[in-house]
Order: C-alpha cells, then sequence, then structure tokens
C-alpha cells in the first residue's frame, strides 16, 4: 500500500495546479488520473470546440500563454497540448490510468482505492472535474425510440444525426454552440429555450472576459455575494469563441433561422411541450445584461479606460414571438434527433465519506471540505466567479494549499480521525 501526505484525484488543469502548488510547498503528493493528463478535454468533448475564453486567459500557476495570438481561441487539440505542457513542465507526479473507486476514513486521513492498488494519504484534493456526467431530464426517457436522443457528452459532430429536424434543449454555451454547427450542417434546429446568460463578444472594441477579468467581475468571492448557492448554479454565458469573434446569442442564431420555443417542460405521446415563459426567460436575460454593461461602463469611467475606447451604447433586446410554440409534435415537424444541452454534474460515487449536502453536493467552505484535510476545486464559484474557470485555478490551488500546508504543520489535526467532521 503507498502513501502520500496529499493525493489528488485528476489530472485536469485544476489537479495540475494544485500540484504545483503543493511542491512550492514541498509538499509529498501524487495525481491519480483515471484516464491520461487532460483526459476529459481528449475525451469527452465535441470536435469543433474551441475555447470560450481568449488565450490570455488561460493562466496557470507559473505557466501562461506562450504565442502570438492572444487573444484568440484555443482549439481542442491546442488545449490538450496547454494541459499536457504544463505536466510536463511542473513533473506532475502522475499515475495515469488509475481509476479511483472508493475513498473513505482512514486514521489519519484517507484510505484511497484504485484499480491499480491502494493508498493512505494525509490530505485528500478531489479536482475530479465539475462536469463528469450530462444533467438530462428525468422525462427524456419518454422520447419515442424513432427519435436519436444525444447528450452535449455524447454529441461529437453533426455526421452522427439522423438527417432530419434537431431539437438542442438548453441555450448556454454548450447549446447556443452545438445548435449554430447543427444549423449550418444543413439540418433545421428548434432550441428550446430556458434560463440563460446572455452578453455579447465583443463591447466597447474589447473581449467581454477582458472587461469581467478587468472590472474585477471574475474576481467576485464566494463569501461577498448574497446567495451563493443560486450563484454556484447560475447558466454559462451564452459565448463561443470564433476566428470572427461573433456573438451567439439568441438573435444571432434566428437571423440564420434557428427557431425557438420556451423551455422544455414534458414529454408525451411524441409531443414535446414548452413552458410560456420564454418571453420573460429573454427579458430577464437582457436585463441582466444591461446590468453587466452598466457595470462595465461605471468601472470605465472609474478607472479611465473609457477614453481608449468608443463610448457606451446597448443591443437590441432578444427578438420573441407573440405567441411562443407550446407544443409541438415531433414526428410532424420531422424532428429526428433530440440534443440535451441542459448541464453537467459531477461524479462522486466512489466517495464514501458523509459530507454530501442536498442535491448530493459535498459540503465546503470555499473548497474547504467539511471532513478534514479534504478539499475541492474546479467547481463553479467555489471561491471567486471564475473558479471553474482554467483561469481560476491558481488562485484557488494558492489559498487551498495555504490550508492544506497549515493543517499538516497542526500539531494533531492530522493524526486522527475521530471527530474528523468539522462543523
Ligand atoms: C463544454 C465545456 C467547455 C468549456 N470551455 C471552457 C473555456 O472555454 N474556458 C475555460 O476556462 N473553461 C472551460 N470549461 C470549464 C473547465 O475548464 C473544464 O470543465 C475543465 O475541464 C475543468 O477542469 P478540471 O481540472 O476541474 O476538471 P477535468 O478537466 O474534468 O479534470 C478532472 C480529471 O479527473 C479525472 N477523474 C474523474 N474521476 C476520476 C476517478 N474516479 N479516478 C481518477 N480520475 C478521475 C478525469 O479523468 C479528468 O481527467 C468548459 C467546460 C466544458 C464542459
Amino acid at each position: 500500500m503507498g502513501s502520500a501526505a496529499a493525493i489528488i484525484i485528476g489530472a485536469g488543469h485544476a489537479g495540475l495546479a494544485v500540484s504545483r502548488c503543493l511542491s512550492d510547498r514541498s509538499i509529498d503528493h501524487l495525481i491519480l488520473e483515471r484516464g491520461e493528463v487532460a483526459n476529459s478535454w481528449k475525451t469527452e468533448r465535441w470536435d469543433s470546440l474551441r475555447l470560450l475564453t481568449p488565450n490570455w486567459q488561460s493562466r496557470l500557476p507559473g505557466f501562461g500563454y506562450q504565442g502570438n495570438d492572444p487573444d484568440g481561441f484555443r482549439t481542442m487539440a491546442e488545449t490538450i497540448s496547454f494541459i499536457e505542457d504544463y505536466a510536463n513542465l511542473i513533473s506532475a507526479p502522475v499515475q495515469t490510468h488509475t481509476t479511483v473507486q472508493d475513498v473513505s476514513f482512514a486514521d489519519p486521513g484517507y484510505k484511497v482505492k484504485t484499480d491499480q492498488g491502494t493508498w493512505l494519504c494525509q490530505t485528500l484534493v478531489i479536482a475530479s472535474g465539475a462536469c463528469n456526467k450530462a444533467s438530462v431530464p428525468s422525462f427524456a426517457k419518454y422520447l419515442p425510440p424513432s427519435v436519436q436522443s444525444l447528450s452535449s457528452m455524447q454529441y461529437r459532430n453533426p455526421e452522427q444525426l439522423e438527417q432530419g429536424g434537431v431539437l438542442v434543449v438548453g441555450a448556454s454555451a454548450t447549446g447556443t454552440q452545438i445548435a449554430h454547427e447543427v444549423h449550418q450542417s444543413g439540418r433545421p434546429v428548434v432550441m428550446a429555450v430556458g434560463e440563460h446568460v446572455r452578453v455579447p463578444r465583443v463591447y466597447r472594441d474589447r473581449d467581454i472576459k477582458w472587461w469581467m477579468d478587468a472590472a474585477g467581475v471574475l474576481d467576485e468571492r464566494y463569501d461577498e455575494v448574497d446567495n451563493i448557492v443560486r450563484a454556484r448554479s447560475v447558466p454559462s454565458l451564452q459565448l463561443i469563441g470564433s476566428r470572427e469573434r461573433m456573438t451567439l446569442d439568441l438573435n444571432a442564431l434566428r437571423k440564420i433561422g434557428v427557431r425557438f420555443a420556451g423551455r422544455l417542460a414534458g414529454i408525451n405521446g411524441g409531443k414535446v411541450q414548452f413552458s410560456g415563459a420564454f418571453k420573460n426567460i429573454c427579458a430577464l436575460a437582457d436585463l441582466k445584461m444591461g446590468r453587466l454593461l452598466d457595470l462595465i461602463d461605471e468601472w470605465a469611467l472609474a478607472s479611465g479606460t473609457n477614453d481608449e475606447v468608443p463610448p457606451p451604447y446597448r443591443f437590441a433586446p432578444t427578438e420573441v414571438e407573440d405567441s411562443p410554440t407550446l407544443i409541438m409534435d415531433l414526428s410532424e415537424k420531422n424532428i429526428r434527433t433530440v440534443i440535451w444541452a441542459t448541464g453537467y454534474l459531477p461524479d462522486y460515487s466512489w466517495l464514501n465519506v458523509p459530507v454530501f449536502g442536498r442535491k448530493g453536493r459535498i459540503r465546503h467552505d470555499g473548497g474547504v471540505v467539511e471532513a478534514k484535510g479534504m478539499y475541492l476545486m474546479g467547481l463553479p464559484f467555489l471561491r471567486k466567479r471564475k473558479s471553474s474557470l482554467i483561469d481560476g485555478a491558481h488562485d484557488d490551488a494558492t489559498d487551498l494549499c495555504d490550508h492544506l500546508s497549515a493543517y499538516l504543520d497542526e500539531p494533531s489535526g492530522n493524526s486522527s480521525s475521530e471527530g474528523v467532521l468539522c462543523k
């Protein structure tokens, strides 16, 4: 049985950032990875995906963008290389093809069982990803068998799809990007639109991510927001990373011929039902975009940036039909495929420690889990608004490794599993 002061589960960018910070503190550790470095990007994304964050905005501890296109958007191959290069640069101690199957309390620390053996560790960092499973509504099973049903994790490219119409469920980054690509392949697309976050790609000549970074929006802390539970469930921004720096909101998709309905509410006898709140949902997204742009404008004035960029302007409201579709017969509309772009969930089925709260979420305070010596990385708004982005790993890993290091230094803190749950 092997042992280490710290075990990190997952060799994505988050686990690697922690590894670098532990090495800086001379803390002996090991990363257990079920696949290879950057496994999620290698095996779980669609072919044409590019990061929606600009190249400059992937800053890991001791590593950043070194090319000559800082404002471009990485392809999957480039993203994988970036993460692999980082693992090599920091000489990350990764044990690949090792799947963690069970984690339980040991005395002291944790026992980590894998398909390649068992390890003991005083501290555990869970960096196994926030997007291990597609979150698909339970009523998806009522789709007629003649209709192909794919989650966004199963989708790779339009060639996979039947000829005919496609219903894309969900209008956040994943849904809008897939709807755009499928439409370009010549298949008619209908989108079921729930809550979404509308933003322009470029505002006042600067990328929206530049504004959000500069104005401090992405640095907002988890203990500064009014409702962190709500903040952690806000959908991803409606953005795409493209050479043209296109804005991919509902108006842009409507312009090329995509059609819309409200949130998908149910399926019955080959018919799908949509919520009637489509108009309100779009109005809310417009309102929130306006608030973000107001905040940016205020910051531009206060920071002196105002004089360097064009004056403020606003975007046309989202176009909505007066009577949006409420029921659609799939065969009548020749919908042959449904793609569920309804979000992602982490998978902690291997974690056998009583740290779960409502909806199977791990109870934690900014990544410090209630079980002593256990930490989380890479989840939405873990410690800052940017926590789930590659760019968020630096700050979170630094803070959590400080905590982990102090915990290891405690004279009795790591010596017994008794009373290991801290409130
Ligand atoms: C479609 C999509 C697009 C995104 N686009 C962007 C973007 O443009 N910019 C950006 O900054 N972020 C983006 N993100 C968010 C984020 O950067 C990714 O989700 C990223 O993969 C998360 O990194 P991570 O290291 O936390 O998790 P992952 O990269 O998922 O790494 C977790 C690792 O843990 C391993 N693992 C899981 N379970 C086990 C186990 N039981 N045993 C051993 N190993 C295990 C996995 O194989 C994986 O390698 C995107 C996310 C998605 C889903």
